[in-house]
């Protein structure tokens, strides 16, 4: 599902079969109810071939595989020269992770600070004139921020703009009332968002 070398989601495409994709690619993100081990993500992503396409994706390959830490990959014998990159990797993630370097960040409009995050709490994703348009569901206070920022910032876990925008909008909180206000917002000058420090 997810590939940790190529940073890319395979999913199937009606017109060609099977498509990969990056995560700044994915436009709605929704838990579905029931399953929790693992938890399951409804997706609709931005296909190469034009249209946009549902998929779904496990909680572990959502925010886990893109650092490495892809449960039982790193035993099979068939392929080590994979394993040894991967371990690799979740070495490196967990030494970042324990010094306290979050893969992924977002400002948080309602608290006015930077909270770490992971990819699970993206709600709707956007693309811009030269942004990406988030909207993340803090995991501590609940609430829903927009932040514009690159496709580095979304894709590559540890790469932080140092700068991001930040929407001055408390969202709604219900999927389909997000998704109509971040379209509102997004269309509007309510993108000409503040610039604010994520450091
Ligand atoms: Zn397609
Ligand atoms: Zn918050």
């Amino acid at each position: 599902m997810y590939n940790a070398l190529t940073g890319r989601f395979t999913f199937p495409c009606p017109s060609r079969g099977q498509t990969r994709v990056t995560l700044s690619a994915f436009r709605q993100l929704e838990r579905l109810p029931g399953a929790s081990h693992p938890a399951v993500f409804q997706v609709l992503f931005a296909c190469g071939c034009g249209e946009e396409h549902e998929g779904l994706v496990t909680h572990d390959d959502l925010d886990w595989a893109p650092l490495g830490l892809q449960g039982g990959v790193f035993y099979n014998v068939m392929t080590a020269q994979l394993d040894r990159l991967e371990l690799e990797l979740s070495d490196l993630a967990a030494r970042k992770i324990g010094a306290g370097e979050w893969p992924w960040s977002f400002f948080c409009y309602p608290e006015e600070r930077p909270r770490p995050v992971y990819p699970s709490a993206f709600c709707v994703l956007a693309p811009g004139d030269r942004s990406l348009g988030v909207a993340v569901r803090c995991p501590a206070c609940h609430k829903v921020s927009v932040n514009l920022v690159t496709h580095e910032h979304v894709d590559l876990p540890w790469h932080h703009d140092r700068e991001v925008g930040v929407v001055p909008h408390v969202f709604a909180d219900d999927a389909a009332g997000l998704v109509e206000e971040f379209r509102a917002e997004l269309y509007s000058s309510g993108f000409d968002a503040r610039r604010l420090s994520l450091e």
